[in-house]
């Protein structure tokens, strides 16, 4: 079955461009153009990733996003952000995106990224059953079906949380590099977006850390990278 891709943009000549290059792909398409229209196409359809760019008639990519994810949507998001739009990109992980990629921006290097999410999808869908479950203290997680309890209870995460909590856990007591994190996850080895991984780290702190600023379990690593400790420790 080919995948099937939302095209959410409201410039007509980006989301025809984008529509014919993916569907050369191989990929079914649909697009929406504004807000509002994501999103009744969203819960009507049966989609594999959204393409979301950001500034949005009716509703923007940011308030589609974080309405998708409440309404327990864990589909892969990649925002389409305006050049030097910092505080967008960071706003767009923080409301739930997966990743982000900056306008204007090379059609090779999105269909890469795309294929890898993609992949990354099957390497996950594949390999899950080894551990469906990984608890620590008085927490679990559920890399079959995506779910976990945390310091407030059960939560929904998205693939790409539960898919960095799996890899952090199969690495637990160990530093576990950024890269180790983007190439696992989101199966790049030449886009340095470290920021990317950050902003997963600070949404997995939200749902396990009691307090974010003194890590029990999710530690920064100074220069290096993450580690996760089950068992509860203070930071150095
Ligand atoms: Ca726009």
């Amino acid at each position: 079955m080919a995948k099937n891709i939302l095209i959410v943009e409201d410039e007509e000549h980006i989301a025809e461009g984008l529509k014919i290059n993916l569907e050369a792909d191989g990929y079914t398409t649909d697009i929406a153009g504004d807000g509002l229209e994501a999103l009744e196409k969203w819960r009507s359809g049966s989609f594999d990733l959204i393409l979301l760019d950001i500034m949005l008639p009716e509703m923007d990519g940011l308030e589609v996003c974080k309405n998708i994810r409440d309404e327990s949507g864990r589909i892969p998001i990649l925002f389409l952000t305006a050049r030097d739009a910092e505080d967008d990109r960071v706003a767009g992980l923080l409301a739930g995106g997966d990743d982000y990629i900056t306008k204007p921006f090379s059609l090779k290097e999105l269909m890469l990224r795309i294929s890898a999410i993609f992949r990354r999808q099957s390497w996950y869908d594949e390999n899950r059953l080894q551990v469906d479950r990984f608890e620590f203290d008085n927490y679990w997680v559920d890399f079959k079906t995506f779910t976990a309890s945390g310091q407030n209870g059960p939560v929904e995460l998205s693939q790409k949380e539960c898919m960095i909590i799996k890899l952090l856990a199969e690495h637990s007591d160990e530093v576990v590099t950024r890269d180790m994190i983007l190439d696992a996850v989101w199966g790049y080895d030449v886009y340095p977006s470290n920021r990317t991984v950050d902003n997963f780290i600070v949404r997995l702190r939200k749902i396990f850390e009691p307090d974010s600023s003194k890590p029990k379990y999710l530690h920064t690593v100074w220069g290096a990278g993450y580690k996760f400790t089950p068992a509860g420790s203070d930071d150095e």
